[in-house]
């Protein structure tokens, strides 16, 4: 059985603000080890279910965080940017089903912690008329290669908003957003107990799991926090403005709406650096 994970940072137990996710701060270096250690339990809760392939996609920021030294010596990492398919980049048909762990709210998400899509500068993000963050995006790809999302880990308004995608998903959370940028977590001891018991059991429950596979073509539509942003992205070819911080997109399927997507939230951070509009 393969098993792809996709590992982000901030759903991690423990964080609570974004200082200590980036590279150059004091505390990212403990955080890094925490996130380390839940992928590590759900890798061993993959293998408790006879998982014999893990693939891990070091998903958060520059794609260096994962102290890779420290983890099972069989699986394997695709680290540092850029990625292809970004926090799904790995994934193929070739996969049985796929884990998140560490994941976090989307943008705008009532006490979801450090809550965002890629960057905060996307407002929403819609595919087909439903508003997704990062664990509905992943959970998308994954579907277009057929392979279900079958467990998720991070703060619970994460757990929440995927369950709402995947039916039968099972869901670990680390901790619960008290305010935006304030948590009520679970120690890491605990959550990494938690977290292989969930990966255990999602495979034995993989037959219950669905792909998230989405209608053709894909209907994106994508609401930036400013207007300067949605006008550099209205200038890609075939990319409509629907309003003025709005744009759409009509995608052939999930990989060329994931390719536009990447293209305009990096125009979106030129246009932030540009000025406040
Ligand atoms: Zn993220």
């Amino acid at each position: 059985m393969k098993v792809h994970i996709t590992a982000d940072m901030e759903g991690v137990a423990v964080v609570s603000h974004d200082d200590q996710v980036e590279i150059k701060n004091a505390e990212f270096g403990r955080i890094r080890e925490i996130m380390t250690s839940e992928v590590e339990a759900a890798v061993e809760g993959a293998r408790d279910a006879g998982a014999t392939d893990i693939l891990i996609c070091d998903a958060h920021d520059t794609g260096r965080n994962l102290l890779v030294e420290k983890l099972d010596r069989d699986v394997e990492v695709i680290q540092g940017t850029p990625y292809d398919l970004g926090m799904m980049s790995g994934i193929s048909r070739d996969f049985d089903a796929c884990f998140q762990v560490g994941y976090h709210s989307m943008r705008h998400t009532h006490a979801g912690v450090l809550g965002h899509t890629y960057t905060y500068s996307i407002a929403e993000l819609r595919l087909n008329g439903i508003a997704v963050g990062e664990s509905g995006l992943s959970a998308a790809i994954a579907g277009h290669f057929g392979v279900p999302v079958v467990f998720v880990s991070g703060d619970a308004h994460a757990i929440r908003q995927a369950r709402s995608l995947v039916k039968n998903i099972v869901g670990v959370p680390t901790k619960e957003g008290v305010g935006l940028y304030s948590v009520r977590t679970l120690t890491p001891d605990k959550a990494c107990e938690l977290i292989r018991r969930g990966a255990r059991e999602a495979l034995e429950r993989l037959e219950d799991i669905e792909p998230l596979s989405l209608k053709k073509p894909i209907q994106m539509e994508v609401e930036f926090e400013r207007p300067l942003m949605a006008e550099y992205v209205s200038h890609v070819p075939q990319v409509k403005r629907k309003d003025i911080k709005t744009v759409s997109f009509k995608a052939s399927d999930m990989v060329e709406a994931f390719h536009v997507f990447e293209v305009m939230q990096r125009l979106a951070s030129y246009a932030k650096s540009q000025g406040p509009l």
